[in-house]
């Protein structure tokens, strides 16, 4: 009765984000051009719903690739062709548009589950997640059985203020906890290691480090990945390398709907004018600009004839995005020792290491490469780089170093081939982001946002917000030219106690 109470209340996990209206007609009549600049997923998603609906669309990206933080490209190293990616990404169960988008592209069927949501820390202990209740309230109680919480948690007065991390709701929760970050609400109320472990995991995640994160961000995230649905903290990742099973797919949908992708073309001017946009030169009647917040604050800054519209061009300017972060992929001669670890594992850091990717066990292209060179194929993450690691070197060493910590048979192992990342363009869901954050709709007329960074009035966050955003962009337009907008949903919007 109380799981069916909880999900009552929880309506079904699952909520309509606007009604379609079915009167109106599905294909644009006249014709009608829209520039989407940015071609991750937020981008791909604008230009696949428009372009779909006759829209004639043009992308432009600056990369030789499409999918931005999801994008592939190749890379030779030793006289053999590799091929890489941004890093690891996993689609959680929860990010209903992005999977309904992957159904219609046909690329769905690359989802593999991942065994377990597994933290490990003090050298090798394991912190997994399997068997918990999926109830959310329940699944709380449930990760008693871990040590994360205990009843004292929420006994203890100190206590009491963890019982704001159920009751996720937009108003209030930015604004009481978006001034405060996680570190400080974690000193004030005593939070426990194991809770805090989960916690800082969590926040790195978001490429945050805990003194930087926004306590409500995180409430946010808590309440989207946890405590909203049933599927938790269980998730999937792409068989394939990410052009092989996602943006062929998204690159075959677009050719089939007559939309241009402008791949190497970066736009260095955008321009307002009274009948629509000049991008590079050429006229549109509708922008979505999809680049990330670095780019976006870049191209904003040169852009012209946004002067009238002051408000959202000072949001735009002031962007903030993340601290620098890094990714390693090493090639190498040698396995981990324990075959009971699933494809991820976040690591609870010592200075640098956040997680660890063994992609000989997951992609089908590095399980090919691993048996033909008989070596494991290790992705290093640091989401978050300390700031006295200055240097592309400094922080590979780190790496290697917290990777033989936590997997000390790697020691001594040959790398044959790496590839390395250090990078700054994430957003910031940083302290006091929250108010100044531009939303899809600007307010100027025929100009839309989308990207994971753009605030919007539902939960959804990272690849799902990327997608959901664009697709909200898109709904706009349609809605412009008296069209029915495609149906978009997301977990409740409210936590259970909210
Ligand atoms: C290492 C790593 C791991 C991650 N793991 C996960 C995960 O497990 N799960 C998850 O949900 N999310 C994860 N994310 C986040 C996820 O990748 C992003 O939230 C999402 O891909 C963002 O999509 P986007 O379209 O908003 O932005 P982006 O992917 O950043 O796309 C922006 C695009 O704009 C282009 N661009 C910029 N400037 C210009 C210009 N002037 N002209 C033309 N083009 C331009 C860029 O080249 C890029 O293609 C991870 C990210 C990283 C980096």
């Amino acid at each position: 009765m109380l799981r069916k109470a909880i999900r009552r209340k929880l309506q079904n996990y699952r909520v309509k984000l606007n009604e379609p209206d079915a009167s109106l007609p599905f294909f644009l009549k006249e014709r009608k051009t829209v520039a989407v600049i940015g071609g991750g997923i937020a981008g791909i998603s604008a230009a696949c719903n428009l372009s779909e609906r006759g829209f004639d669309v043009q992308i432009f990206e600056k990369e030789h690739y499409v999918g931005g933080k999801v994008g592939s490209w190749q890379f030779e190293s030793n006289g053999e062709q590799l091929r890489t990616e941004h890093g690891f990404h996993g689609f959680f169960r929860q990010y209903y548009n992005l999977r309904n988008f992957l159904k219609k592209i046909d690329a769905y069927k690359h989802l593999i589950p991942i065994d377990d949501y597994t933290i490990i820390f003090d050298k090798d202990k394991k912190q997994g997640f399997k068997g918990l209740d999926k109830t959310p309230v329940l699944n709380v109680l449930d990760l008693r059985k871990f040590g994360i919480v205990t009843w004292k948690t929420f006994i203890n007065p100190l206590g009491m203020p963890f019982l704001n991390l159920l009751k996720f709701d937009f108003e209030s929760t930015y604004k009481k906890f978006d001034a405060e970050s996680f570190a400080s609400f974690a000193n004030r109320t005593m939070m426990n290691p194991k809770m805090r472990l989960v916690f800082n995991s969590f926040s790195r995640a978001f490429f945050a480090e805990p003194e930087d994160m926004s306590l409500a961000e995180l409430i946010k995230s808590f309440h989207f990945y946890f405590l909203s649905n049933e599927d938790g903290l269980v998730y999937d990742v792409l068989d394939s390398d990410f052009q092989n099973s996602f943006i062929s797919y998204c690159e075959d949908f677009l050719k089939n709907h007559d939309a241009c992708i402008n791949y190497s073309t970066p736009v260095t001017k955008l321009e307002k004018t009274a009948q629509g946009f000049n991008v590079n030169e050429q006229h549109f009647d509708y922008c979505v600009l999809c680049t990330d917040v670095k780019h976006t604050k870049k191209l904003m800054s040169a852009s012209q004839g946004f002067e009238t519209y002051a408000e959202i061009l000072s949001k735009l300017t002031a962007l903030k995005h993340s601290g620098r972060y890094a990714v390693l992929r090493l090639w190498t001669n040698r396995f981990e020792s324990d075959p009971t670890l699933p494809f991820f594992i976040f690591t609870d850091r010592l200075k640098c290491l956040d997680s660890v990717t063994l992609y000989h066990k997951m992609e089908k292209e590095s399980v090919d490469w691993s048996k033909e060179h008989d070596g494991g194929i290790f992705e290093l993450h640091s989401y978050s780089v300390p700031k006295d690691l200055v240097t592309d070197e400094e922080v590979k060493t780190h790496l290697l170093r917290e990777f033989y910590h936590y997997f000390p048979e790697m020691e001594g192992m040959k790398t044959c081939h790496e590839y390395f990342q250090h990078k700054d363009d994430f957003p910031a869901f940083h302290t006091n982001q929250y108010a100044s954050r531009p939303e899809v709709k600007t307010g100027v007329p025929g100009f839309y946002l989308a990207g994971d960074w753009v605030k919007m009035d539902n939960c959804s966050m990272l690849m799902e917000a990327a997608y959901t955003s664009g697709a909200i962009a898109a709904n706009y337009i349609m809605q412009a030219e008296g069209l029915r907008e495609n149906q978009l949903e997301s977990v409740p919007i409210k936590g259970i106690f909210a």
